[in-house]
């Protein structure tokens, strides 16, 4: 994590309890964000903030809204998530923060029941952390109103607007009083985030911690091209040969329970997984077997990786290139998290990936990397060998086909693993 050199808690106004609290949570300095936020947040201000997942974001609202709010009987503070797991996490620090000074936090989420929230909403909290769809849902209801909000936050606006929550966000916000304070919190500044900005916030302070779009430093981030049908065997070895947490990002749901099996099958076993189709309480179990070491690998889709606030994930592998180059930036977010030095690995297809590559680097303002050329076997790092490969089978139409993978497959694909790395992206 950046943290402002220059800066201490000290010097940002706040009051001794939320000092206490400071220490006990272990923040010795304020983070970037934190030092540039507070204070004008603190003032009733509205900010637009660019913030990287990771970056401390989320007591960079906490702190001074709960000062601001503190010792006041209502509804006040309004925080809107993009993910159930982002809400969740959100309410955890909300909770920890607030909960000394007496205020009570209700987390409103999509898969919560939604009888329990209606009563939550009626005991008159103080503070609501809510996914925009469920917040609507409970509006349409008539189970909460929103006239008393004075602060609403946007976290992770980028991703919300990608999700489609747009309608759910101006349904939303219509309801609160314009005279409210808005913080708005975005890792990039898409046309559609500037947008909404322009139409929910008045005259914002901006805070730019390093230049909006480029991702943390401290990430060792690699670029591997070769065919699908070789990407498991690399993975393999990538997990094989470390031994620490790894991340591993599909683009499809179903992908992460198939490859999760298919790695079961190559005898690495402590793997988890998660998506959206399942159950809360089976999300709830992967990441928190996941953060608890027992599974030291989770396959995950960019929705359910983005909120998932793990320290020390050593290894982040896009085991498919993000449709989106955003998405590459959040997803290279969960390592080189709290100043750790991090690895990234990235699998693209030679013809089929290389204008998301492409689109990655723009988002980065770096050169793209170069690729190899049609009829050009992928580079490798071990000698060449003059028999021809024999041809493969395809990792996805194994997925489809009945599991476990036999031994003739595990054999085959034995002999696949030969690509390397080509070079260090971007770096
Ligand atoms: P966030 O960017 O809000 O997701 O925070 C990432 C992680 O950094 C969380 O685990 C926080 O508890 C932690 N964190 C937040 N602020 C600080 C700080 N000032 N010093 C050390 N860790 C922090």
């Amino acid at each position: 994590m950046e943290t402002s050199n220059n800066v201490n808690w000290s010097d940002l106004g706040l009051s001794e309890e939320m000092m206490t609290l400071i220490e006990k949570a272990g923040f010795k300095n304020p983070s970037a964000v934190q030092a540039k936020t507070i204070p004008l947040a603190m003032k009733g201000l509205d900010v637009l903030v660019s913030s990287q997942t990771g970056s401390g974001k989320t007591a960079s609202f906490v702190i001074p809204t709960i000062e601001r709010f503190k010792g006041k009987n209502g509804t006040y503070i309004l925080a809107l998530s993009p993910t159930r797991e982002i809400a969740q996490q959100t309410g955890e620090v909300f909770s920890n923060f607030a909960k000394p000074f007496g205020m009570k936090v209700v987390v409103c989420i999509g898969g919560a029941n939604l009888n329990e929230e209606k009563e939550a909403l009626a005991s008159s909290p103080h503070i609501i952390v809510a996914t925009p769809g469920r917040l609507c849902d409970h509006l349409e209801r008539g189970n909460v109103w929103l006239d008393f909000i004075q602060c609403l936050i946007f976290d992770e606006a980028d991703r919300m607007l990608e999700m489609g929550f747009s309608k759910n966000i101006d349904l939303i916000t219509e309801q609160i009083s314009k005279d409210r304070q808005t913080l708005m919190l975005s890792a990039t500044f898409a046309p559609a985030v500037e947008k909404l900005a322009r139409k929910a916030m008045n005259n914002p302070e901006q805070v730019l911690i390093e230049k909006t779009n480029k991702t943390i430093p401290k990430i060792d981030q690699e670029l591997f091209w070769l065919p699908e049908e070789r990407k498991l065997t690399q993975l393999v070895r990538i997990l094989e040969r470390e031994k620490g947490s790894a991340f591993v990002f599909v683009n499809a749901k179903e992908k992460t329970f198939q490859l999760s099996r298919l790695l079961i099958n190559r005898g690495i076993k402590d793997v988890t997984y998660i998506h959206s189709d399942l159950q809360q309480e089976h999300r709830e179990l992967a990441v928190s077997e996941f953060k608890s070491g027992k599974y030291r690998i989770i396959i995950a889709t960019d929705v359910m990786g983005r909120g998932i606030d793990v320290d020390d994930v050593a290894h982040v592998i896009n085991y498919d290139v993000p449709k989106e180059a955003a998405d590459y930036i959040h997803r290279i977010g969960r390592t080189g998290r709290r100043g750790l030095t991090g690895r990234a690995s990235t699998f693209a297809i030679p013809g089929k990936d290389d204008k998301a590559i492409e689109a990655i680097a723009k988002l980065r303002g770096v050169q793209a990397p170069s690729k190899p050329q049609p009829g050009q076997r992928p580079k490798t790092a071990q000698p060449q060998r003059s028999r021809p490969v024999p041809k493969m089978r395809n990792v996805e139409s194994m997925m489809k086909e009945a599991l476990p993978v036999t031994p003739v497959a595990v054999k085959k694909l034995g002999l696949m693993g030969r690509v390397k790395k080509l070079f260090s992206f971007f770096s």
